[in-house]
């Protein structure tokens, strides 16, 4: 049996699932307001290929980050890098938790590190460190993959505006289809989990003389360094100062960062920058800013350390409510088995 699939959104979720989709034999047309992938917050994150050790107090998102990242590497094995030097430190006053327990939490989620002296990596006030197999993401290199993979199911620059269920099909912008997924992140449909949006902030700097580094201060409201995947080229976040703000809807998120001025920028770098040098006093000697990151977090009202991914399914409209980029396998396979069930059929799984 074959179904013919819109897919809403070219970011990763859209891309993971239009290709999937796609190899197991259906036909699939993927809807993409921009004119090119990857243009909203699938291009502009801290391109972590998380593992679980950000997460310290969610089960649920440690145990979907320890799979997903086993299930990334094995189904994109180019479309990550190993970073040489991956550092998650526990401040000795600043943490939600101590060091012991967060250690311990790690050991009991079986994912696999190294302790490490702080000392050695010229960190301060750090009670802890670990050394992890944590990854960066390859974005740029997604970007052609999925083109690569998509030639002739792309429709870049075409906005979806409407959406018309009928009793044996639905209609996206007035051409039939058997299912509509809609991997926007709330752009476009709502979720039937109340959410928020919140325009983000992080820093690009430069820094030739690291190489692959990463430093993340848990657990709490602390700061990380990440690389990215321009050579020498690292991004600085804040659980406090990143977040800008919170709307009800993406549009007014946007509407924000579109008139956020230099001055709050240079403010939010200063106090990032103090930040991170607590821990890492070396920071503004060994980093040169470049310029400023912005985006759009979907973020689960209540769920504060909740990044597991939802697919809620209303008539022939699947609405993916993203987790982080290593939650793409679940929501393509929650998909399919929604379908199987619904028609009664087996698919046959790569
Ligand atoms: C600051 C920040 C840091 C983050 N760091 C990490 C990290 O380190 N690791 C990690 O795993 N995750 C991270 N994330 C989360 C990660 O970015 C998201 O989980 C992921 O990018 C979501 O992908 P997506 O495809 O669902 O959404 P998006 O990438 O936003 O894609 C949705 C697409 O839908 C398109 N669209 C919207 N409406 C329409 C319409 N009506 N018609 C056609 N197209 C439409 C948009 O243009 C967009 O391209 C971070 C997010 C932010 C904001």
């Amino acid at each position: 049996m074959s179904f013919r699939f819109a897919v809403i959104g070219g970011g990763w979720y859209g891309c993971h699932i239009a290709a999937s989709f796609r190899s197991l034999g259906f036909e699939v047309t993927v809807f993409e307001r921009e004119e090119r992938l990857f243009s909203r917050a699938s291009g502009n994150n801290q391109f972590r290929l998380h593992q679980g050790f950000h997460y310290a107090r969610s089960y649920r998102t440690r145990v979907q980050s320890r799979d997903g990242y086993m299930r990334f590497i094995e189904r994109y094995p180019t479309l990550s890098e190993k970073v040489e030097t991956n550092l998650y430190a526990v401040p000795n006053q600043d943490s939600l938790i101590d060091f012991l327990t967060y250690r311990l939490i790690m050991t009991s989620s079986g994912i696999e590190f190294r302790e490490v002296e702080p000392a050695k990596y010229n960190l301060s006030n750090c009670s802890g460190v670990l050394l992890t197999d944590e990854r960066v993401l390859l974005t740029s290199k997604a970007r052609d993959v999925f083109s690569r993979r998509l030639e002739g199911a792309l429709r870049l620059g075409e906005e979806v505006t409407s959406i018309v269920e009928h009793s044996d099909s639905i209609a996206v912008n007035g051409e039939i289809f058997d299912y509509v997924v809609d991997a926007t992140w709330g752009g476009f449909s709502s979720i039937d989990i109340p959410v928020f949006y919140e325009p983000t902030l992080l820093l690009y700097y430069k820094s030739p003389n690291l190489g692959s580094y990463a430093l993340t201060m848990v657990d709490g409201p602390l700061c990380s360094i990440y690389p990215t995947d321009e050579v020498d080229v690292f991004t600085l976040s804040s659980v406090t100062h990143t977040p800008l703000a919170n709307f009800a809807t993406m549009q007014e998120s946007r509407a924000f960062l579109n008139q956020l001025s230099h001055d709050t920028i240079h403010q939010k770098r200063r106090l990032m920058e103090a930040e991170i040098s607590k821990y890492y006093p070396g920071f503004v000697d060994d980093f040169e800013y470049i310029e400023p990151q912005l985006s759009i977090k979907t973020k689960i009202i209540g769920a504060t350390d909740d990044r597991s991914c939802y697919v809620s399914k209303f008539g022939r409209r699947f609405v993916v409510m993203s987790g982080k980029i290593d939650t793409i396998f679940y929501a393509s396979e929650t998909i399919l088995s929604m379908i199987e069930a619904e028609n009664e059929i087996q698919v046959a799984r790569l």
